[in-house]
């Protein structure tokens, strides 16, 4: 069981919030914020009610010691802006000078530790930082669903110092909607997935099939689907090897009575830049030309599939959507998941970025922040940032 932040007992303790701050940089610039803003609840949640708040996160890949260009300084300039009260920035992540400001009265209330990849013991998981970073709160709070597939010394090690932890409003919200795909208490369940790769998605695909009442399959990975059908798909994207577990796949959609729909015709083009992209009559793409984006059937056939279900999830781009000609499928299906008024879960940062694109984010239930965490999560796999918060359930 997964306690929320709000049924902590926090009043007058010093809290460590774990964040998501893992944002996009140039020249020392956040370009997209959106990580920062959706951890902002349980910000504000906690620096009204906590005594002390550290906040920590890490940033980028700078590989265990101190590097300025990942350093936090931008996220604390955001953060101060958009809380309009003092944040101050720590050297470093546990050192003499952060636990002194902790240890006095009169110290900041707002602690930004400094990025905890300048620590090699983050990403080794090491129980000597991990218990330094224990040893400067005495409640534990996890916002940082996105990095729940790491066992790290913040997610992870860490944790086991505390009885009183939970989740943030963010990872709380992550962990219920995702949930909700695998134990679908409303039916029809649809999922839909696509994207470049069948290998990225194996996985989900054997652990929904039990689970949903029907499949779409568009993307560069449907290639390899249909090609196991026996279907000519021309110079599409082709995974060889993955050709018998698409087979398999399909094998025990079958077994499970699960619908499993895959394209029935395509925009087609000689290559990603050619000017001539063309709607394929069926299934069946000529030698010298490959499958860039579902066609129109395809599209009308999945908005069809898609009126009347209760809850969907969607990882995985129809098509190579960052191109124009090629971004239609993508939309109208966007699109008929809006129209359809399901619960609709949105996964993967490409697909929230063409829900986005398609002008319809505003209609989905759940847009998850969680990228490969996600993922793994839908995978069925327990991830150890989600497995170090459980607590036991209360007599
Ligand atoms: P997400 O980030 O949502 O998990 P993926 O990373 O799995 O999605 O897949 C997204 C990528 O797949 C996009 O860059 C998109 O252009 C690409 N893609 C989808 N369909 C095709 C296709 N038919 N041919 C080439 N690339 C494709
Ligand atoms: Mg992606």
């Amino acid at each position: 069981m997964l306690r929320n932040v709000s049924e902590l007992d926090v009043g007058g303790k010093t809290v460590f919030l774990r964040v998501d701050f893992n944002v996009p940089l140039a020249d020392g610039t956040i370009t997209e914020t959106h990580r920062i803003d959706s951890s902002l609840p349980t910000i504000r949640f906690l620096a009204e009610k906590a005594g002390r708040l550290v906040i920590a996160s890490h940033l980028g890949r700078p590989g265990g010691s101190p590097d300025p260009r990942w350093s936090l300084a931008p996220v604390q300039r955001y953060l101060e802006r958009k809380r309009s009260l003092p944040v101050q920035l720590a050297p470093d992540c546990a050192g003499p000078a952060v636990r002194q400001w902790l240890a006095d009265p009169e110290g900041p209330r707002v602690v930004l530790l400094e990025n905890l990849r300048f620590d090699p013991g983050e990403e080794t998981n090491d129980p000597e930082f991990a218990a330094a970073l224990a040893n400067l709160a005495d409640v534990y709070v996890n916002d940082a669903f996105g990095a729940a597939h790491r066992a790290h010394a913040s997610t992870a090690g860490m944790v086991e110092h505390f009885r009183e932890k939970g989740a943030g409003f963010l990872f709380s919200q992550e962990v219920e909607y995702l949930s909700r795909i695998l134990s679908a208490p409303e039916h029809p369940v649809a999922a839909i997935l696509g994207g470049a790769k069948v290998s990225d998605k194996i996985g989900i695909l054997k652990n929904l099939i039990p689970r949903v009442d029907r499949i779409m399959v568009g993307g560069a990975m449907a290639y390899t689907f249909l090609s196991a059908r026996g279907v000519a798909i021309g110079r599409s994207l082709l995974e060889r090897d993955s050709i018998a577990v698409a087979r398999e796949i399909m094998e025990e959609a079958e077994r499970c009575r699960v619908p499993f729909l895959l394209p029935v015709d395509h925009v087609a083009a000689g290559d990603i830049g050619a000017g001539d992209p063309a709607v394929t009559p069926d299934a069946g793409i000529p030698g010298d030309r490959m499958g860039l984006d579902i066609g129109p059937k395809t599209a009308a056939l999945f908005a069809d599939k898609l009126a009347n279900v209760a809850l969907a999830l969607w990882n995985g781009p129809l098509g190579l959507f960052e191109r124009e000609p090629f971004q239609s499928g993508t939309v109208s299906v966007a699109r008929a998941l809006s129209a359809s008024g399901a619960t609709s879960i949105i996964a993967g940062g490409d697909t929230v970025a063409a829900v986005r694109l398609a002008g319809v984010a505003e209609d989905m239930a759940h847009l998850s922040t969680g990228g490969g965490a996600a993922l793994e999560f839908l995978e069925g796999k327990t991830l150890p940032g989600v497995r170090a918060l459980e607590v036991g359930d209360p007599i």
